[in-house]
C-alpha cells in the first residue's frame, strides 16, 4: 500500500503536461529541492508559462551538472560544467524560453548546448529542437544525456553556431546561450517570419536582446536585461 501511494506522488510531481516524452527519474532525493527552485526562483520571480514550470518541476537538472556539484544543481546561481563553460541560472533559463512565447508547435533553434539542460527545456515546450555545441565533448555528453532522457525530439550538432542549421531553416524560435559581440546576421536570415530570437550580446557588458520577424520579414531588436554568458567562440 505504502508503495503504491510512493509511486502516485512520483508521479503527480513528474507525469504532468508532456512528461511522457522522457522517463521519470528514479530514486529522486532532489524532488523536493526542485519544486523550491520552482517556486522561489521561478514562480515567485513572475514565470507564468505552466509548460516551463512543468518542465522544470520534472527534469533532473542534477543530472546536467557534473557529479561533483550535483548537491547545488538547484541553486540560483550557473554552474562550471567543464571546458570553461557553464549551465545557466535555472530562473535565465526560465526567462530566456518565456520570452520566446511557445505554444508547443515550433522548431526551435539553440546555439550553446553545454549540459543540455536549455534544450530539454524547450523540448519539453516546442515540437522540434536543434540545439549546436562547438565543444566537441560537451556536444557529446548533453547529446547522449537526452537521448537518456527520451528526447527523441531534440537533436544536437557539435559545430560552429555562427553557421546555424541550413537544413531546417527556418526556425520559428532561435536561442543563442552563448554572448556573441554583434547580432549574427546568419541566425537572423534563419529566422522565420513571425519569428523570435534571444540572445545576449555584448563583451564586458551584455544585454539580452529580443530580434522579433514580423509577417513581411521586417526585423525589430528590443533590448531587455543586463546578463553575463560566455563569450561565443568560432568565426564571424
Ligand atoms: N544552454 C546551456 C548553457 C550553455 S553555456 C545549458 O543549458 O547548459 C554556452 C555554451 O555555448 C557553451 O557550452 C559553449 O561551448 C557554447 N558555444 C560558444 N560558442 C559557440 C558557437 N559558436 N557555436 C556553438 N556553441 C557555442
Amino acid at each position: 500500500m505504502k508503495k503504491v501511494l510512493f509511486l502516485s506522488l512520483v508521479c503527480i510531481l513528474n507525469c504532468e503536461g508532456k512528461m511522457s516524452q522522457r522517463q521519470a527519474p528514479h530514486n529522486d532525493a532532489f524532488i523536493a529541492r526542485r519544486q523550491g527552485m520552482v517556486e522561489q526562483q521561478i514562480v515567485a520571480r513572475g514565470v507564468t508559462d505552466g509548460r516551463i514550470i512543468a518542465a522544470m518541476r520534472s527534469l533532473p537538472r542534477e543530472k546536467f551538472v557534473p557529479s561533483d556539484y550535483a548537491d547545488r544543481a538547484y541553486e540560483d546561481y550557473p554552474l562550471p560544467i567543464g571546458h570553461n563553460q557553464t549551465i545557466s541560472q535555472p530562473y535565465i533559463v526560465a526567462y530566456m524560453t518565456e520570452i520566446l512565447q511557445l505554444d508547443g508547435s515550433e522548431k526551435v533553434l539553440e546555439i550553446g548546448t553545454g549540459s543540455g539542460y536549455q534544450a530539454a527545456v524547450l523540448g519539453e515546450c516546442a515540437k522540434t529542437v536543434y540545439s549546436m555545441e562547438i565543444v566537441t565533448p560537451l556536444c557529446i555528453k548533453a547529446r547522449e544525456l537526452l537521448a537518456e532522457l527520451g528526447y527523441q525530439n531534440v537533436h544536437v550538432r557539435c559545430g560552429d553556431g555562427y553557421a546555424g542549421w541550413p537544413e531546417e531553416a527556418p526556425f520559428d524560435a532561435i536561442i543563442v546561450t552563448a554572448a556573441p559581440t554583434e547580432v549574427p546576421q546568419t541566425l537572423v536570415e534563419q529566422l522565420a517570419n513571425n519569428g523570435r530570437m534571444v540572445l545576449p550580446v555584448g563583451k564586458f557588458i551584455q544585454n539580452l536582446l529580443l530580434i522579433g520577424k514580423d509577417a513581411n520579414g521586417l526585423v525589430s531588436k528590443e533590448k531587455l536585461i543586463a546578463v553575463r554568458f560566455v563569450p561565443m567562440t568560432g568565426g564571424e
